[in-house]
């Protein structure tokens, strides 16, 4: 199920928004005022963002650059007032993914949140064909894989890892989450584990693991595949 953040100060507008969602068999969560909006998009793992331009303490125009500058690529749509031209552009200069004006139907919004969540799915392909990221290919029916046009090892732990970071393309995955989906939660497994996991995994993947393009860090939060 896809987990959408509502950012949104008018509060007929937030709760009609998460019940329409909601009717839709999304799940929901919601902020009514920039600060906790930013926050809870840099600490969560949403599949998208509603977001109010015209919101209490920080803008949506600016939740939306830092967002972006924290390399954090969850889908965004803004909430843009009517008329606004100039709403819309710098909006998506600064890295939303649509924008719809106030007042909208609600249909209209749905219909761009689907196509957007429709965009954002990758999986891995049933036959058996090779998943190409950069000049990395891997096939994660045999398990081989590689880089540079050179045959790589990677264990199935490793496979398993980039499998999770691929299928969640657009989003950031926390080290914990990363803790629990490739080792056993009971495993006594801290972080330092998995920062040196992914330093021995860009060693094989990366063109240059200093200066890594597939796996990406995202400050105190973890890593992000970029594709
Ligand atoms: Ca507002």
């Amino acid at each position: 199920m896809s987990k959408i953040l509502i950012v949104e100060d008018e509060l007929n507008m937030l709760r009609g928004l998460k019940d329409n969602l909601e009717f839709e068999g999304y799940e929901t969560d919601s902020a009514k005022d920039g600060n906790t909006g930013l926050s809870k998009i840099l600490n969560n793992n949403y599949d998208l963002v509603v977001l109010d331009v015209m919101l209490p303490n920080i803008s949506g125009f600016d939740i939306c650059k830092k967002v972006r500058s924290e390399n954090i690529d969850t889908p965004i749509i803004l909430l843009t007032a009517k008329g606004e031209e100039i709403d819309k552009i710098l909006g998506l200069e600064l890295g939303a993914d649509d924008y719809i004006t106030k007042p909208f139907s609600v249909r209209e919004l749905l219909a761009r949140i689907k196509a957007i969540l429709r965009r954002s799915v990758k999986q891995i392909p049933e036959n058996g064909n090779p998943v190409q990221i950069g000049k990395l290919n891997l096939n994660f029916k045999n398990y081989e894989a590689t880089a540079n046009g050179y045959p790589i090892r990677l264990t199935h732990k490793k496979f398993e890892v980039l499998k999770d970071l691929y299928t969640n393309k657009l989003k950031v995955i926390h080290r914990n989450e990363l803790m629990r989906e490739v080792w056993d939660i009971g495993q006594d497994i801290t972080t330092r584990t998995v920062d040196n996991f992914i330093l021995r995994l860009r060693q094989k993947i990366e063109v240059d693991p200093n200066n890594p393009k597939i796996i990406r860090t995202v400050r105190g939060v973890g890593y992000k595949m970029i594709l």
